[in-house]
């Protein structure tokens, strides 16, 4: 079959012809329809210091994906063929203390479809069926497609209560952008967010933003004045990775407010511990996906209303494959798909 291969250990990726996966005894066999490129798979095309301490060469990439079940393995029960899904691509143990208590989000013994084990820019993905999700029919493919970063999004955004309250999402990456979207359906009631990235900041108003800042250019305390906001931010979603946004988060948090970090910070990052020591902040760190009450919800809430249309900026067949990432190189999208069919 067809698949996208790190076959070098230099820049790009490789259209190969590879072996199809063979279906186990707990697997679904996915034919793949849809899917979309992530940061990580950029990291991967880019082959930047962290793919190349993680990713095997030879490794077909990958996670982001909708399709349609074509084989079930002897032991499956509650899929049927025909069935379309995406899919949790953390693949956990199922052994340890935490997948036992049912939190498989927190399994320390994750392994990651498209980075440790063979992924879904392929035509053709097996994983354990309790992996797959079930989409609505009323759900779009592309919609579909990227249920992963979606999750992301869901799972930090949902992290705490956030009707009536301030929000202050630094990053408007395609996941900081969703979480725009999401914290609107659930009632916040200020959500601004901070970038330097015009076209992104753009995309994040249009999903519900109260106010884009571009901090480049812009001061998030002038903004916060003019939203007559005097105490500070109640819940802060960090999803750029970078220092200074994380820094001015800290410094712009309510007392007693709360902080979940999504964003992965390229190398260690000093903060000032004072704000959160005498704030009294309560910070989380998040992972992945809740397995698998995030996925429900996030069905749930398309279904009630959230849209997130807007957040599918270009489609290229995969042939192409090269444009979409050079797109998403640029900055000037938001969720890059790459058709199969
Ligand atoms: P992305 O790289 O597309 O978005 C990050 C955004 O942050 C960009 O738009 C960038 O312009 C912006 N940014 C840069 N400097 C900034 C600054 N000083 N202030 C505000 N914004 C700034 O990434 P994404 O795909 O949207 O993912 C968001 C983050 O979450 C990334 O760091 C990614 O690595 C991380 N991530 C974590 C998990 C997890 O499980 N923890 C999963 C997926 C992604
Ligand atoms: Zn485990």
């Amino acid at each position: 079959m067809k698949a996208l291969v790190k076959a070098k250990a230099e820049r790009g990726l490789w259209m190969q012809q590879i072996e199809k996966p063979s279906c186990g005894p707990n697997d679904v066999l996915i034919k793949i329809r849809k899917t979309a490129i992530c940061g990580t798979d950029l990291h991967i095309f880019k082959w930047d210091e962290w793919s190349q301490k993680t990713i095997p060469v030879g490794m077909n990439v990958g996670h982001e994906f909708v399709g349609e079940v074509v084989e079930l393995g002897s032991q499956v029960s509650g899929f049927a063929l025909g069935d379309r899904v995406s899919g949790e691509g953390h693949i956990t143990c199922g052994h340890c203390r935490n997948c036992r208590a049912g939190k498989r989000h927190l399994c320390r013994n994750t392994e990651g479809v498209g980075v440790n084990i063979p992924g879904a820019f392929a035509e053709y993905l097996a994983i354990p069926a309790v992996n797959a999700f079930k989409i609505p029919d009323n759900i779009s493919d592309d919609l579909a497609a990227i249920f992963d970063p979606y999750g992301n999004a869901a799972h930090t955004t949902l992290s705490f209560d956030l009707v009536g309250e301030d929000v202050l999402i630094t990053g408007a990456g395609p996941i900081g952008i969703m979480a725009v979207a999401i914290a609107r359906h659930v009632g916040a009631r200020h959500v601004v967010v901070t970038d330097i990235n015009p076209y992104r900041l753009a995309l994040a108003e249009k999903m519900g933003a109260s106010r884009v800042v571009n901090v480049s250019d812009e001061s998030l305390s002038d903004v916060m004045l003019d939203l007559g906001m005097d105490e500070g931010f109640d819940v802060g979603l960090e999803m750029s990775g970078n220092g200074h946004a994380f820094r001015d988060m800290l410094s712009k948090m309510n007392h007693g407010g709360r902080v979940a970090l999504l964003g992965i910070p390229s190398s260690e990052l000093a903060i000032d511990w004072n704000e959160v020591i005498f704030k009294g902040l309560f910070i989380k760190g998040i992972y992945g996906r809740e397995m698998f009450e995030t996925w429900y919800k996030m069905a749930s809430m398309l279904q009630s209303g959230l849209d997130l249309d807007p957040i599918i900026t270009h489609h290229y067949h995969v042939d192409d494959f090269q444009q979409g990432f050079e797109m998403m190189e640029s900055g000037q999208c938001g969720k890059v798909i790459l058709n199969w069919d």
